[in-house]
């Protein structure tokens, strides 16, 4: 139900109506749209919504630069996305670093895998300095997309920065409580929230709650929970010698996989996934440190072995959960769940903010105001969300089930997995289709989901033929037995996480 606060003001001066939203914000504390949390997806909703005339309200509960170990390797998708945003330029003057690709090492064997070279985005080509890479390996000139690894912190200071510099933008270190209902119709109208130790209240004609992964909110909205089978520990490795400057390394081999990526002129991210209840990083084995040290640093390219040691000697050691949160409509009046706190994924691909910069494209375009005049119009709004819902799943479900499904295969702990993960390497290797499609996908440039599937039982049919050809000729027929076990566990790998994503 439309439900218009304030009076109409359709015969106004701009700048006059400009002024009068202005004092709404600041002296009623009341916005056409109140955004809870200024991380990626907050900040870039703000300026998308505040570019399109909206009034809003952006609460923080901490405008310091955060120190995180997330959100370093933005993908070209992301790029693109930001681009679109008006925000490509947050990307300067923030040491960051260009990233051609991947370089995936599997038992010391390396592939390299470049992003697609002019690969179509929307229908259209990827513009601007993404283009701008020639690829040196294959001696051609054609032109690759490229995304950006950096510190998160100066990252997110500079989407900050662009969000209070827009005119009908206010950013307000909160910290929101509780949401605030109508007691007409319990529809969500603001939220409650703690300001330098006072209590306030913030309202708006819609409430965006993007409060990240351990959301305070959600749970009022859902009975399910994020599902976390690893955790991420982060170190900071100084002057790293890495195996392929400029590309994420994804390190293969007994034990779950290892990420290292540049985020600044000297400094590289380590993100090892350390799975629940290994035993090599339990107390007797001195815990998470002795499993770096004993099972980790063996298994390293040897150039980056000594900035890893002297990381987990000098670090103080910091992990994330990786969790696990498929989508879900929102169905509450007057209130919008997103980012982190609707839909996460492993971080293993890298692909979070490349989802959260589309999501504010997409839902901006949706609730523009030619489409959605009033924001308060809750029905309109529900509306909406629904085709938001499935509209972003070209992307999002992409990078959800291929994040879920890489991990499986990467992280392998039976010999099925085991067989599917060494098909997948070698896959990789035979180059051309094999790479530019997975790595199209991961990069947030193909947003077809039939081509993840496609490429995911090529890999499941290739991975038996290997198993098959490997090992002693009279044993074929046993193996080619067996190797139904095999593609029977690529089905158990992937259907749950398709299964989810078809859920309303
Ligand atoms: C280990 C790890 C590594 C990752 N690496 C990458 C990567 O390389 N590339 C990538 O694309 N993605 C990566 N991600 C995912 C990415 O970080 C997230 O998808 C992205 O940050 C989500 O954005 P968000 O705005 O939803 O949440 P966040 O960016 O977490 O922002 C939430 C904001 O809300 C604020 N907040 C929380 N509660 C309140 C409250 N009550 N009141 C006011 N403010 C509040 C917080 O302070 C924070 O600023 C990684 C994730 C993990 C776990």
């Amino acid at each position: 139900m439309a439900h218009h606060r304030g009076p109409r003001h359709d015969l106004m001066p701009l700048s006059e109506k400009r002024r009068l939203a202005k004092d709404r914000r600041q002296l009623h504390h009341d916005a056409d749209v109140v955004i809870v949390g200024a991380g990626i997806l907050g900040c870039a909703l703000a300026v998308a919504l505040g570019n399109q005339g909206r009034s809003v309200l952006l609460l923080e509960r901490s405008l310091k630069e955060p120190d995180r170990i997330v959100g370093e390797l933005l993908q070209p998708g992301g790029v693109a996305a930001l681009e679109k945003l008006g925000l490509r330029d947050c990307l300067e003057e923030i040491d960051a670093v260009k990233v051609f690709g991947y370089d995936v090492i599997y038992f010391g064997e390396e592939v390299r895998i470049s992003y697609p070279a002019n690969a179509l985005h929307d229908g259209g080509e990827i513009e601007g300095d993404e283009k701008s890479h020639t690829d040196e390996m294959r001696g051609t000139k054609r032109k690759r997309p490229e995304g950006r690894s950096f510190h998160h912190g100066r990252f997110i200071q500079r989407l900050r920065q662009k969000a209070m510099e827009k005119e009908n933008v206010e950013v307000v270190e909160a910290t929101a409580t509780e949401l605030v209902r109508s007691e007409y119709n319990g529809q969500i109208v603001g939220v409650e929230a703690t300001v330098k130790g006072e209590k306030d209240c913030f309202f708006g004609g819609l409430t965006i709650i993007a409060d990240g992964y351990a959301s305070k909110f959600r749970k009022e909205f859902r009975e399910d929970a994020p599902v976390v089978r690893s955790k991420f520990w982060g170190l900071e490795l100084i002057d790293a010698k890495l195996p392929m400057p400029n590309h994420g390394h994804v390190i293969l081999g007994d034990g779950a996989p290892v990420l290292l990526y540049q985020i600044g002129t000297h400094e590289t991210r380590a993100l090892v996934d350390v799975p629940d209840n290994v035993p090599s990083a339990s107390i007797a084995n001195g815990g998470v440190k002795g499993h770096l040290k004993n099972v980790v640093l063996p298994s390293l390219p040897a150039e980056v072995r000594p900035s890893f040691e002297a990381a987990i000697d000098r670090d103080r050691l910091r992990s994330m959960p990786n969790s696990w949160l498929p989508p879900t409509t929102n169905k509450q009046p007057g209130l919008v769940i997103l980012g982190d706190a609707m839909n996460m994924r492993h971080p293993l691909t890298g692909g979070g903010m490349t989802v959260a910069f589309n999501d504010a494209v997409m839902f901006s375009e949706l609730l523009s105001p030619t489409n959605v005049p009033m924001l308060d119009d809750t029905d309109l709004v529900l509306k909406q969300m629904r085709a938001f819902h499935w509209q972003r799943k070209g992307l999002s479900s992409v990078i959800n089930i291929l994040a879920q499904a890489l991990y499986s295969l990467f992280a392998a702990d039976d010999s099925q997995l085991k067989a599917l993960q060494m098909g997948c390497f070698h896959y990789f290797k035979l180059g051309g289709n094999c790479i530019d499609g997975p790595v199209g996908l991961l990069a947030g440039i193909i947003r077809q989901p039939f081509v993840l599937f496609y490429h995911f039982f090529a890999v499941a049919l290739y991975a038996m033929w290997i198993y098959i050809m490997t090992g002693s000729p009279l044993l074929i027929p046993v193996r080619m037995l067996s190797s139904v076990g095999v593609f029977a566990k690529a089905c158990v790998v992937i259907f749950p996480y398709i299964f989810s994503e078809l859920r309303t």
